[in-house]
């Protein structure tokens, strides 16, 4: 997968001319010996829409996420963020945009407590059938070799199959955040798929890992 790589402090606006997914770095290394988790953005952190997330007033953050962010950083794990942003490729959002989505959240993030290490995004449409859009691993597999992520001891948190799916294929355990009121996401294979872990918040998923030894 190539990737591109733009520093959150960086001020020039980044772009898709390459293609590649992007990686936005929080320019500090992981600690050493840490845990990580991955998380999904939209539907997880803040309300999804079926008309995508293309601006930073359509962002609306679940009160419980930023709470489950604080709660991660109080434990000391890494949050890794790994996101299918194809509206950058179908035209409906800018990178301008986009990036300022990232910079608001991320600080509001910070003001509550939490942080994130990194956030992957796959800016392609499904059609062009790259190796980064979930539920392809690509971007879990990027994460491990630039952090060291042990895959295998790791909880891939996200609303949809593909989430999970992603979670599988990259041997990661794979955790269905099933928030009340909101569509569920591809019912058949999911129920009849076994040692899925289902939780109704992010903060009730983060209090179960919490509890876990990986
Ligand atoms: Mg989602
Ligand atoms: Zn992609």
């Amino acid at each position: 997968m190539h990737c591109f790589f733009h520093s959150e402090d960086c001020q020039a606006a980044g772009s898709g001319e390459d293609n590649s997914s992007m990686i936005i770095c929080s320019g500090r290394p992981a600690a050493a010996f840490t845990s990580f988790v991955f998380l999904d953005r939209d539907g997880i952190l803040n309300v999804d829409r079926s008309d995508h997330v293309k601006h930073w007033s359509e962002f609306q953050f679940y009160p419980d996420a930023l709470e489950a962010l604080r709660m991660l950083r109080r434990r000391k794990i890494e949050v890794i963020l790994v996101s299918n942003q194809s509206a950058l490729n179908r035209g409906l959002t800018q990178w301008n945009d986009f990036l300022d989505i990232h910079r608001n959240m991320l600080q509001r993030i910070r003001a509550e407590g939490g942080d994130v290490l990194a956030a992957f995004y796959c800016p392609h449409r499904p059609d062009e059938a790259c190796d980064c859009r979930k539920p392809r691993p690509g971007m879990l597999r990027a994460a491990a070799d630039l952090y060291g992520v042990p895959l295998h001891a790791v909880a891939m948190m996200g609303d949809k199959f593909t989430d999970l799916e992603a979670a599988r294929a990259a041997g990661c355990l794979p955790v269905w955040i099933r928030r009340p009121g909101t569509e569920a996401a591809a019912e058949p294979p999911l129920e009849s798929a076994p040692n899925i872990a289902v939780y109704g918040s992010l903060a009730e998923a983060v209090e179960a890992l919490f509890t876990l030894t990986l």
